[in-house]
């Protein structure tokens, strides 16, 4: 026979395993969240290095055509110099191919900077390439094996669902609605261990009322939590002949 203890124990084990499973199932849609999540971010982030990439090669060209164009200019300059009518415009000649030069010094200092620049930035767009592959080949193993797991996990709280109506059969008619109800509640929380003289959902001492009343294995509420009570079963007195 049954005791009440023991169905309440039992009952107790199968809300914990429902809880678990609810748990695990509903991780898995977090899961595939996450998994998207770092593919979006690695979208943007390579789409990023690709834009700073483009915009330090045209920042770069820009700079090469200015000083070719500069050069030409002095070229320009230097041919006019034999043709100099006076030393005063020899001399201003002379001063602004100087100044052309000096400035295309500055500039080919930058243009080695933005070579420079474009040499990180493809290392760059490369590791945000490699990043990009990476998130996305585990994404699609977390994908797998999330679907892989749902369809077990599903079938596992059939299971379990199926195997708490039966193990509900075990309580009294008269007790059942008010299990029902609390149960429907709280889940795993409607029912609670008694550890030495205290409830295992609240940690309350609870009275002496009550222990007498468990270990005549009748259902008792936790006065301060309203927790279903039940003994571990080897505390329960030898079952009278
Ligand atoms: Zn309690």
């Amino acid at each position: 026979m049954t005791t009440l203890t023991a169905a309440l124990c039992e009952l107790h084990r199968i809300h914990r395993q429902l809880t678990d499973l609810r748990e695990r199932i509903a991780r898995g849609p977090k899961q595939l969240r996450a998994a998207e999540g770092n593919v979006q971010k690695g979208e943007t982030e390579l789409q990023q290095a690709r834009e700073a990439a483009k915009r330090m090669r045209v920042h770069a060209d820009d700079k090469q055509l200015q000083l070719k164009e500069r050069e030409g200019r002095i070229k320009d300059l230097r041919s006019k110099l034999n043709a100099c009518s006076s030393n005063r415009e020899y001399q201003a000649l002379k001063e602004q191919i100087a100044a052309d030069e000096q400035a295309n010094g500055v500039l080919a200092d930058e243009i080695l900077d933005a070579l420079e620049r474009m040499d990180e930035l493809a290392a760059k767009l490369k590791s945000a390439d490699e990043t990009l592959q990476r998130v996305k080949s585990e994404a699609e193993k977390v994908t797998g094996r999330v679907t892989g797991e749902q369809d077990m996990l599903q079938s596992e709280l059939a299971r379990v669902q199926a195997e708490l109506k039966q193990a509900e059969q075990a309580l009294p008619t008269e007790f059942r609605v008010e299990y029902e109800r609390i149960a429907k509640a709280r889940g795993e929380q409607a029912l609670a261990q008694v550890e030495g003289e205290t409830c295992g959902g609240c940690y309350q001492t609870v009275t002496a009322q009550t222990m007498n009343l468990l270990y005549l294995s009748k259902p008792v509420f936790c006065k301060s939590c309203g927790c279903l009570l039940y003994l571990p079963e080897d505390r329960m007195p030898k079952a009278k002949a």
